[in-house]
């Protein structure tokens, strides 16, 4: 993962700075209603069918049918319908992608990070996200803007692209495709388009959502998501990177609140995490795998208080305790400062997870937070445990706890339940074989 955030990718990438410089600068052109289709706007469509197939063909598609027909179901109310534009259809898709990020392609398509949808609290917020998206879709901001790039002879530097999203992670995966069928639609999915363009988004984006009776202050207070938290963790939300959060909130607070409040529906989050509760859980392992425990933290953690009896959601808590490993659950005062992001900055992209670990162990208090975070864990591990024995995964993660721990039988314990339990074909049977005999061999293996 690559820490940086909009305002520092500018520094080092000359070319993205560019880049967001004639965004902003380009004029707005959104006579949808007598637009016509140009050569260059057609094979945009192309490159956008084709970065579709990829995504499907390469995995990268979140096939939930419950979880997809819910999203449609809120982008349909919202397109109330009114007929789509010319070869538009409104379509939502999830990517696999802990990537705080969503973005529509020219054709209709609009795709969710489980990033996204993970860090929403509610219908309305998420509505808002889709309003916005489907507002650059009628806009055709996506063809206008490709056919400025085209006019000005400007070629999208990937470059900046490249500093933005790790290879080989599955953070950020949905981009690196994107760049490789198209670079323009990389671009907008990254950057956004101009400030014109996002401003209109927004405004229209609004109206769909109150004509679809929901709170158009939702819109703000998922902007304002959008930047929380991510101070916490140096992770990259893309979707703040479109012109100025503050500007945006401030200009949408201010359009709902001249909005009438008559006849909002209800939107709770204990609703709208049914529906993407499952989503969530892909993401907060995806979340550990790309070494931000403080978000899977603050995701099982609502998972967990929504509903505190569900062994998978104290498994996946305990989990992120334990992937904290030395680190705080919260930043410290330090970490706050200019010199604290930029050491979090560079233990992520200088160091692998084990020497991050390392440095955070030889702080002055290091040790100390590892134990507690690992209590944490345990706790919560043995507590589900002794709820209900039967779950597997319980004993796969204190099996690894113990591990680090150098527990090394009662690791080897832990793992034999973890095997007998799982199921046959479970993906990770082999790694914790192999885990099992690295923590098996210096003892006797029979007496565990
Ligand atoms: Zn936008």
């Amino acid at each position: 993962m690559r820490p940086f955030r909009w305002y520092s990718i500018t520094v080092p990438c000359p070319a993205g700075m560019f880049f967001s410089f004639l965004l902003l600068a380009l004029p707005l052109f959104s006579q949808q209603s007598k637009f016509s289709f140009t050569r260059p706007d057609l094979k945009l469509l192309d490159d956008a069918n084709e970065l579709e197939r990829q995504f499907e063909r390469k995995g990268l598609v979140y096939q939930e049918p419950a979880l997809t027909g819910y999203l449609q179901a809120v982008a349909d109310g919202l397109q109330a319908g009114s007929p789509a534009p010319a070869r538009v259809q409104y379509r939502v898709r999830v990517l696999r992608d802990p990537m705080i990020n969503a973005f529509s392609l020219p054709s209709g398509s609009i795709y969710t990070d489980t990033g996204l949808l993970a860090q929403m609290e509610n219908e309305a917020q998420l509505a808002s996200v889709l309003g916005h998206e489907m507002a650059h879709v009628a806009g055709r901001h996506a063809y206008l803007q490709n056919r400025e790039i085209r006019k000005l002879s400007v070629t999208v530097n990937l470059l900046s692209l490249t500093a933005f999203v790790p290879a080989g992670q599955i953070l950020g995966a949905g981009l690196y495709i994107a760049r490789s069928v198209s670079g323009p639609l990389a671009t907008f999915a990254v950057f956004g388009y101009s400030r014109q363009c996002e401003d209109e988004a927004d405004r229209n984006g609004l109206s769909l959502m109150t004509a679809a009776s929901y709170d158009p202050h939702a819109m703000p207070s998922a902007f304002h998501l959008l930047d929380e938290k991510l101070d916490v963790e140096p992770a990259r939300g893309i979707y703040r990177t479109h012109p100025s959060l503050k500007h945006r909130i401030e200009k949408t607070k201010a359009i709902a609140d001249s909005k009438p409040a008559a006849s909002q529906r209800t939107t709770a989050e204990g609703d709208y995490l049914a529906h993407v509760a499952d989503a969530m859980c892909f993401n907060i392992e995806a979340d550990l795998d790309s070494r931000r425990a403080r978000l899977a933290l603050a995701r099982a953690k609502r998972l967990a208080e929504w509903k505190p009896d569900a062994p998978r959601y104290s498994v996946l808590l305990a989990d992120a305790w334990r992937g904290l490993g030395a680190d705080t659950a919260e930043p410290g005062p330090t970490e706050l400062t200019a010199e604290g992001k930029a050491e979090r900055r560079r233990f992520l992209s200088k160091m692998t997870a084990e020497e991050e670990q390392a440095a955070l162990l030889a702080k002055p208090g290091g040790p100390e937070v590892k134990r507690a975070n690992d209590a944490t864990a345990e706790r919560l591990y043995t507590a589900v445990i002794a709820r209900q024995p039967s779950i597997a995964e319980a004993h796969r993660g204190l099996g690894m706890l113990y591990q680090i721990e150098s527990r090394n039988d009662e690791a080897a314990r832990e793992y034999r339940r973890y095997l007998d339990m799982a199921p046959a074909g479970a993906l990770d049977r082999l790694r914790i074989e192999r885990r099992l005999d690295a923590v098996a061999k210096p003892s006797a293996v029979g007496q565990l």
